[in-house]
């Protein structure tokens, strides 16, 4: 395998970097970088700048819109806007119900869905789990009932990701409660602006309000907002998982934060009085998760160039979700580390975009102790790696 980009793909990095360093505001780079919030707009306005360009949609087909970029060509992209500092484009509509839409849709709702995902005029959230039904998913309880040409809905759905700023959500509802757990679930989208839906906030370890809870009253839902079969929706919802796994891996910012991780260790006091990055035991963590990032880079290189040939990601998606989860909380806890003292506060409203006030340390400490916090979830969520390892047991060794 030849590593090097050819003139082309070298041509195509340039192409990028110009439409970043033409778009992609100041203000917009510094929040991102520098690890403050990010408001809805935020997200919205780089997703439409994306999609002006035409390249919001990188793992689309080409007829709904995508780019028909090759496996290299979309690494680079993901890279240079990652280490630009763009923020990152939201899987829930994009990455998640697009494809399930595309492969099991109707046309009806691939002609009306599809071109508001790609736009960015519809923003979704994913109502899978359940208090009680996370790993094991399928005991599901949110019950659909058919009425007639609709479902009426009743129950709650939890951790639901940025549900607070959601037009529409992803559900998997119970319409067969007689039928193996399995076989008795359907597919829905939903209208949040639907009578009888409540969505309530939880607050994250980081003091940050990222997932909700969603609750369902008598919600009334059309028949016609199924995607695909009643009770096959555990298809549907399986081949999602596929996809939302490969996305987790968010090896482009992992990339941001090593090299932050060195540029602060290059600030940071050693305890012999020089600086961190001369430590010989904290360089040798430093060049461990380098190494570790670099291997995961090539196993998602061979993960994107079999999704190009039609084949879904298979059980190589809960090995990217376990390494990237994994390396992602090893760069924040070698932030901390880093940090050292430092990282004993935490500032919260120094989270805030516009906060001028005090600080405790250094400008870049208060963002990374939230970032710590924030990172616990990534071994949890998108199924925790606990469960992707029995996943890769059954798959790949067979037992
Ligand atoms: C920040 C965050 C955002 C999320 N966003 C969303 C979202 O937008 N939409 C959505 O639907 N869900 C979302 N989730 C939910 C997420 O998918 C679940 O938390 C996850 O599947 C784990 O389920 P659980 O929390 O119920 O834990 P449990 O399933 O109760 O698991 C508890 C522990 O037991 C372990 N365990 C369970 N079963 C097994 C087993 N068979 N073998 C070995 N170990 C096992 C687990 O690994 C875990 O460590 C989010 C979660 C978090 C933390």
């Amino acid at each position: 395998m030849d590593f090097n980009f050819t003139p082309e793909e070298l041509a195509f990095r340039d192409e990028v970097r110009a439409f970043v360093d033409a778009e992609l505001s100041p203000e917009l780079r510094d929040k991102v970088l520098g690890g403050k919030r990010l408001s809805k707009d935020d997200f919205i306005g780089w997703h439409k700048t994306l999609y002006r360009k035409g390249w919001v949609a990188p793992n689309w087909p080409v007829e709904y819109g995508g780019t028909g970029w090759t496996a290299v060509q979309r690494h680079i992209f993901e890279e240079e806007l990652a280490d630009a500092g763009a923020p990152a484009t939201l899987p829930f509509g994009l990455r998640m119900v697009a494809p399930v839409i595309m492969a099991f849709g109707s046309p009806a709702q691939k002609e009306y869905f599809l071109p508001r995902i790609l736009s960015g005029e519809h923003w979704w959230c994913q109502g899978y789990s359940e208090p009680g039904s996370g790993s094991d998913l399928a005991s599901l309880k949110t019950r659909a009932e058919r009425q007639g040409e609709k479902y009426v809905v009743n129950g709650q759905k939890t951790w639901t990701t940025l549900g607070q700023h959601a037009d529409w959500i992803f559900c998997l509802v119970r319409t067969n409660p007689e039928a193996r757990k399995q076989e008795g679930i359907s597919f829905l989208l939903i209208d949040m602006k639907t009578p009888g839906i409540t969505v309530r906030p939880i607050i994250m370890l980081d003091g940050e309000h990222e997932v909700n809870e969603v609750w369902f009253d008598n919600v009334e839902v059309p028949v016609d907002n199924r995607v695909g079969e009643e009770n096959k929706g555990w298809t549907y919802a399986k081949f999602l998982l596929g996809h939302e796994r490969t996305g987790i891996a968010e090896i482009g910012r992992s990339k941001r934060w090593l090299k932050q991780l060195k540029q602060i260790a290059t600030q940071q006091p050693a305890s012999d009085g020089g600086k961190l990055i001369d430590d010989l035991r904290f360089r040798d963590r430093v060049a461990q998760v380098e190494i570790e990032l670099m291997a995961l880079e090539v196993t998602n290189l061979r993960v994107i160039a079999a999704e190009m040939e039609h084949k879904a990601p298979g059980p190589e998606a809960s090995l990217l979700k376990i390494r990237g989860s994994e390396i992602q909380q090893t760069l924040s806890e070698l932030m901390m580390l880093a940090l050292g003292h430092d990282a004993l506060p935490f500032q919260h409203a120094a989270l805030d975009p516009g906060y001028d006030g005090p600080l405790a340390g250094p400008d870049y400490g208060p963002p990374l102790t939230g970032q710590y916090f924030n990172m616990r979830k990534t071994t949890i969520y998108g199924g925790s790696n606990e469960i992707q390892k029995n996943i890769i047991s059954k798959m790949i060794l067979g037992f």
